[in-house]
């Protein structure tokens, strides 16, 4: 038998809504440039909760909004491949079902996480790559836009002085050398449904062709109604070999543990093992929000118990 105050508390639980966003481990401005801009993410994912929206469309609504801002490395502002180009890779996931969408080594598409959404929702498959990608994205309808509107300033300024210093792909490893800005979001909405997702440019001066972790189910993200939503950022290599989302998510199902400690003992299992670099946002299925990294700093803002926090401070 319920008594009144458990009847309040489940109605309460209910209504509650938590939403997460990420721009990234590292940042190639100072800080306070990206205030602004999270808060205003997040703020616009929350209004959509409130109105009892779905979780999904939540985060295709938040990454979209940083995939269209060039502060963060993901659409406009990825970064620059040795070549000096941009290729987008991008995933969505859905805790109700695990229905999922992937999309790598794209160009032109403006919001990579509506064409991962779009194969999710419009194909047996999850997973597409490349130029057959881009003719799915025109033959749904998605926007496109020229190679000039993805490549800001400060990603071509990067990428000379990486290639001045002659930076190497393992320089890139190095846990203080990496500038990441990849994005992501994860969100439980007012019926409890989770979703995640994740949108990047890869890192600054990678070899043509390679893809890191964030278009990878299990790997960059996951989102399972049974466990957790996630979404990582980092050196892409070492969230693959660890397939670190998968681990935050086993975190919660079969070891029960809540957002906190699940996202601390998968960061701890990435360093452990392959001394990882970079760091997760992690919603539960209680609706609690958590975030670790092993960098100096991450980008986050949250939307919980009707609180909004920004942190964008080094080790935040
Ligand atoms: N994880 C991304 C990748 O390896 C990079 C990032 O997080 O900035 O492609």
């Amino acid at each position: 038998m319920f008594s009144p105050s458990d009847r309040l508390e489940a109605v309460k639980l209910m209504n509650d809504f938590s939403l997460m966003i990420h721009g990234g481990a590292g940042a190639l401005l100072p800080p306070s440039r990206y205030e602004e801009s999270l808060r205003g993410v997040v703020e616009s994912g929350a209004r959509l909760l409130e109105d009892g929206g779905s979780a999904l469309d939540a985060v295709s609504r938040c990454v979209s909004l940083l995939e269209d801002d060039p502060l963060y490395n993901a659409g406009r502002g990825s970064a620059l491949n040795t070549m000096g180009q941009v290729f987008c890779d991008a995933s969505i996931m859905d805790g109700r079902n695990m229905a999922a969408g992937a999309v790598a080594g794209v160009r032109g598409v403006k919001n990579p996480v509506l064409l991962a959404r779009a194969i999710m929702e419009n194909t047996p498959h999850v997973f597409l790559i490349g130029p057959a990608a881009e003719n799915f994205a025109r033959a749904r309808g998605l926007n496109f836009e020229s190679p000039e509107y993805f490549v800001t300033d400060e990603r071509a300024a990067e990428l000379a002085e990486m290639q001045g210093r002659q930076s190497d792909l393992l320089s890139r490893l190095n846990p203080q050398g990496g500038v990441m800005g990849t994005v992501g979001a994860v969100a439980r909405d007012k019926f409890g449904n989770l979703a995640a997702a994740t949108s990047t440019g890869g890192l600054a001066n990678q070899l043509e062709g390679r893809v890191g972790d964030s278009p990878l189910i299990g790997a960059g993200v996951i989102a399972d109604n049974a466990s957790c939503a996630v979404s990582c950022t980092g050196v892409g290599e070492h969230f693959i070999k660890t397939s670190l989302a998968r681990m935050a998510a086993f975190n919660v199902e079969f070891r029960d543990m809540r957002a906190e400690e699940a996202a601390r003992e998968a960061l701890r299992y990435l360093v452990d093992k392959v001394r990882g670099v970079g760091g997760l946002i992690l919603i539960d299925r209680h609706g609690g929000c958590a975030q670790a990294h092993s960098t100096p700093g991450m980008l986050t803002a949250k939307a919980e118990n009707g609180a909004i926090i920004v942190r964008t401070k080094a080790g935040t």
